[in-house]
């Protein structure tokens, strides 16, 4: 097998020209309350307010930006729980290249349908039963098109890292980031954050029912697991990449969990103090910063609000208890 060439943060700088004018330069908001209660300074990137309601679509719009034009021609394939899927969707509408999206049969309703309104192709299965990597490659080598995975590949971790990017520039240096995994987000988000705020502590935060991450990052060897039963669907990857995993190991100070329960009490925090539709899985971040804010007290700390998509029926169930 080759060596792999990892992204760097040269590679975020680019990825951040070529998404500029597509992708949304999001919001970072401040709550007196939260300051109050963690004494300290929390500072919340929006990506529920990114195009297509999360991140994603910024790894995506790097990635198929940089596609030739005969990949272009053929078109893009991606299996995806959903996010990814819409970030693929749009931005291939944007760029005029033609998208195949594998979802799971069980995804959110609301997402399903967005795929499909940005002009994706989607085609279901099963993800208790089929592996969805193989239906794609399979998809990918019928048809030749590019396969682009949601999270291990160069030029979306290159992507994703430019919400923290921008973070840091409009916040200046801070003590502790709080980013969910997955995988790419952190590992983009911790190349950014090395280099533009070198002594800031760099979290990971999964869910308790999948902490494959955790596993890998303290053991030092991807560890895979069963897709994990949590409301963080954003979340339920099975094991760390070729590419995050050396990143993520180079770059970040630990992994934390935290619980559906604690998802959903933050999930009402963000609706009622500050008027936020936060999918559970944006939610990571700022659950695991709240379970630990004696220890961050009088620090300046960053938190990645993933994202927004939550179908409104489920969340009306989170909301209500
Ligand atoms: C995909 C996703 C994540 C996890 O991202 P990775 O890049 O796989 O780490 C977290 N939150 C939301 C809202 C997502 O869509």
């Amino acid at each position: 097998m080759s060596a792999l060439i990892l992204p760097e943060y040269t590679d975020i700088e680019a990825a951040a020209e070529r998404i500029e004018g597509y992708a949304n330069k999001t919001p970072i908001m401040t709550s007196r309350t939260v300051n109050e209660l963690f004494g300290a300074e929390v500072f919340f990137k929006c990506e529920n307010y990114q195009r297509m309601g999360a991140f994603k679509f910024r790894g995506a719009m790097n990635a198929l930006s940089q596609f030739s034009d005969k990949q272009k021609a053929a078109g893009v394939a991606a299996f995806s729980s959903g996010n990814h899927a819409q970030a693929i969707a749009l931005s291939a509408q944007l760029l005029g290249i033609p998208a195949t999206i594998v979802m799971p049969h069980d995804a959110p309703a609301a997402k399903v349908a967005a795929t499909r309104g940005y002009g994706g192709k989607v085609v279901e299965y099963n993800r208790y039963t089929e592996d969805r990597e193989q239906i794609g490659r399979d998809l990918a080598s019928k048809r030749g098109l590019t396969l682009i995975p949601p999270y291990d590949h160069p030029h979306v971790i290159a992507g994703q890292g430019t919400a923290a990017k921008e973070l840091l520039e409009e916040t200046g240096e801070l003590d502790a980031l709080f980013v969910c995994l997955g995988g790419g987000l952190l590992a983009g988000s911790a190349l950014a954050a090395r280099r533009i705020s070198p002594h800031c502590g760099i979290y990971g935060v999964e869910p308790q029912a999948g902490n494959d991450g955790q596993r890998s990052f303290r053991s030092g060897a991807i560890v895979h697991i069963d897709t994990p039963e949590t409301i963080a669907d954003g979340a339920q990857t099975q094991h760390l990449g070729r590419y995050t995993f050396p990143i993520i190991q180079q770059n970040v100070d630990d992994i934390f969990t935290v619980s559906d329960a604690e998802l959903i009490t933050c999930m009402r925090f963000f609706a009622e103090r500050m008027k936020m539709v936060v999918e559970p899985t944006g939610c990571l971040g700022f659950a695991a910063a709240r379970a630990r804010k004696q220890a961050l007290r009088g620090k300046r700390i960053g938190v990645i609000i993933s994202g927004g998509n939550v179908d409104l029926r489920s969340y009306g169930a989170f909301l209500a208890g």
